[in-house]
């Protein structure tokens, strides 16, 4: 038998799930049952949610659903076909062009999801003259963006511009291309960006920056990295960023200038070949826009709940991680310390994510704590309370 047969044998996959469930390292699903929010229903139990990246607690805004309802209601469930055949619909055409107005760029366009968005961009962009720079803790959809282009594939220290500087200085690329998360999706850190935006200039390389932990959520105005860092579109020419986190909806776009827009209309893979989103959610995520805009107050009581996790978790001198933003990890190394410590906080009442390899390098496993707008001191207290015990306990 041929090898690559071998290797998918069914004897060959019930092994591999074995060896999975002997490292800790198996995951399973649990079932969901209310709306998204600072309490959910979850196998039948109530728990305080500190796992979501729900993170202005949009996903269940009253009208936010109203903007859902009323758009399937008129335009019904489904797109019906690809952008390019007859599925790109008004509702996203005005999406498109509010995100573009809100992000002061040419244009946007909206993709599925922010992982097709990004392997999409990257493989569109980069040819076999191009070197690709990645940050190493990079979401998994910039490296598979990377992996599949022709593009080179070189990936740098986290955060660690002199590594970046001296492979950018090597690289003897006709094209250079830099994509990074603005902030880390594991580690809540966030990416020097005005440096990156230096260095790209430099060295005459093109930025991508993946803002999907940003939007919303950083700047006075919740226009996410480019306000933080104040980077306008030609310091940062390719923006990225998803509807399905601080936008409580689903989705993501690009946002950049004409010609880029329309380069990935031509020819993004992942934009052409797929069906739109549902009109409905295009509705829904421009309302989301709105209230970003007008709930400003979501921003500010997100800001003060991570600054009183801060506060206390160091104060109860917690393994915390350095982030100002709403992912806030424990880090706890091995696999089956990570199990324990999460099953015994959701015993308690708190659900928080287990967070193991291969999402975060080997010995290096953490709880993913997310906070929301919508949750209370009193909440935080209590799960850093319950923290505390366990790591006194030795769990
Ligand atoms: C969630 C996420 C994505 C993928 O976005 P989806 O819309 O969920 O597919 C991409 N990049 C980062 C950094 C993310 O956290």
């Amino acid at each position: 038998m041929d090898l690559a047969l071998e290797t998918i044998s069914s004897a060959q996959i019930a092994k591999n799930l074995q060896k999975k469930k002997n490292e800790k390292s198996y995951r399973i699903r649990k079932q969901l049952q209310s709306a998204q929010g600072p309490v959910v229903s979850v196998n039948g139990e109530k728990k305080v949610a500190f796992c979501s990246n729900d993170y202005l607690a949009l996903a269940n805004h009253p009208k936010i659903i109203q903007a859902f309802v009323d758009a399937a209601k008129k335009y019904g469930v489904g797109s019906g076909a690809s952008h390019l055949v007859c599925g790109h619909h008004r509702e996203h055409q005005l999406l498109e062009v509010a995100l573009a107005r809100f992000l002061s760029r040419d244009r946007a366009l909206l993709f599925s999801n922010g992982y097709m968005a990004n392997m999409g961009a990257i493989n569109a962009l980069a040819d076999a003259d191009t070197d690709i720079f990645c940050d190493q803790l990079n979401h998994a959809s910039l490296m598979d963006g990377a992996f599949i282009s022709r593009g080179s594939h070189r990936r740098f220290h986290h955060n660690d511009m002199a590594h970046l500087s001296e492979l950018l200085s090597a690289s003897t690329a006709k094209k250079k291309f830099i994509a990074v998360d603005s902030v880390f999706s594991m580690d809540g850190d966030i990416a020097p960006i005005k440096q990156l935006t230096e260095l790209a200039k430099v060295h005459n390389a093109t930025l991508m920056v993946d803002d999907a932990h940003g939007f919303g959520c950083l700047g006075r105005r919740g226009k996410g990295a480019i306000e933080y860092f104040d980077c306008d579109q030609n310091e940062l020419p390719i923006l990225m960023a998803t509807l399905g986190k601080a936008c409580g909806s689903t989705g993501a776009f690009i946002a950049g200038n004409e010609n880029l827009i329309e380069t990935l209309i031509q020819s993004s893979r992942t934009y052409v070949y797929t069906t739109a989103l549902p009109p409905a959610n295009a509705a829904a995520s421009r309302m989301a826009l709105e209230v970003i805009q007008q709930e400003a107050w979501r921003r500010d009581n997100l800001n003060k709940i991570i600054h009183h996790f801060s506060v206390t978790a160091e104060k109860l001198k917690l393994p915390t991680m350095s982030s100002v933003t709403a992912i806030q990890p424990i880090l706890l190394g091995d696999n089956k310390r990570v199990m324990d410590v999460a099953e015994r906080l959701y015993v308690k009442g708190f659900w928080v994510g287990a967070i193991r390899p291969p999402t975060v390098p080997e010995g290096r496993g953490r709880l993913r704590i997310s906070l929301n707008a919508e949750h209370s001191t009193q909440q935080v207290d209590d799960l850093l309370f319950e923290l505390k015990n366990c790591l006194d306990e030795k769990i």
